[in-house]
């Protein structure tokens, strides 16, 4: 597998303009990176102008990243039971796709939801319905990628069953894709820590899911033990997850196509070279 061809990179900073988190990831020698393309902590933005549009096109062209990811708010919560927060999550997640659009971004991943004790049926039925409505009218070709979860609290998307359902459910399953998080699989039950238990993870998500469903990968070890239901990220190889799992999923052929994004904690961003490099040197 030729060291050219591995879609690596970090989620990467926007503080100081859009176009500054390919800089930076350029830095770091990503081939793909992800964002948020506004504040994670917000649920409004203003609308993004021409210029920074263009100028984020142009300085992707001169760069080495292939693929730009974005990823949603953290408020968004499209499967809630409170009627104010269904409503500001819906017109959250039409915002976010359409700076996607504008952005030319490709995947917009998305946790599906939280019931807050609702239930989980209707949570997941309710995710479905939303997803419908939000990208009915969608002119671009952004797609939403549903990401498994860790199961912390009332989040759903912690079984592939949950994730399946909710795409089962939809109609624009053409824009439904699936990102898998390394880190919340482990908390959540599914045991990656050996060759073999590897093997048989990858081939249930084929199963359920489909691997041509998988859109993207976050990289990242866990804080806490399989089964803990708790999303702690941790610094590749210093978690419960082995190293040899990481280089497992580096020369899986069939995931060599999928970029991979690290969301492990650093101070600065550039400690994240460590780990880019350490996942390359991996690839056979
Ligand atoms: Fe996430
Ligand atoms: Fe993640
Ligand atoms: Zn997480």
């Amino acid at each position: 597998m030729g060291k050219k061809t591995i879609f690596l990179g970090a989620h990467t900073s926007i503080s100081g303009g859009l176009y500054k988190a390919i800089e930076e990831g350029e830095k770091l020698g990503c081939t793909t990176i992800q964002i948020f393309t506004k504040s994670s902590r917000s649920w409004h933005a203003s609308k993004l102008k021409e210029e920074n549009i263009l100028k984020f096109k142009e300085t992707q062209k001169k760069s080495n990243i292939k693929t730009i990811i974005a990823h949603t708010s953290y408020l968004i919560n499209i499967g809630s039971p409170n009627k104010d927060t269904e409503k500001k999550s819906i017109d959250a997640l039409k915002l976010e796709l359409e700076r996607c659009q504008d952005l030319e971004i490709p995947y917009l991943v998305l946790h599906p939801g939280a019931h807050l004790k609702s239930g989980e049926e209707k949570c997941l039925e309710q995710i479905s319905k939303n997803l419908d409505f939000v990208l009915k009218n969608a002119s671009g070709k952004t797609m939403i990628l549903l990401e498994t979860t860790a199961g912390q609290g009332t989040n759903v998307g912690y079984k592939f069953e949950h994730l399946k359902e909710i795409r089962d459910k939809a109609k624009e399953k053409k824009k439904i894709g699936t990102c898998l998080d390394t880190c919340h699989i482990f908390s959540a039950g599914y045991d990656i820590s050996t060759p073999t238990e590897y093997k048989k993870v990858i081939q249930t998500f084929d199963k359920i899911i489909g691997l041509k469903n998988l859109k993207a990968i976050h990289l990242n070890d866990s804080k806490t033990n399989l089964n803990s239901r708790k999303d702690q990220h941790e610094n590749i190889g210093k978690g419960y997850i082995p190293l040899k799992t990481f280089s497992l999923i580096m020369n899986d052929k069939r995931l060599k196509k999928i970029p991979k994004i690290l969301e492990t904690p650093v101070k600065k961003v550039d400690e994240h070279k460590v780990e880019i490099d350490l996942l390359k040197d991996m690839v056979k």
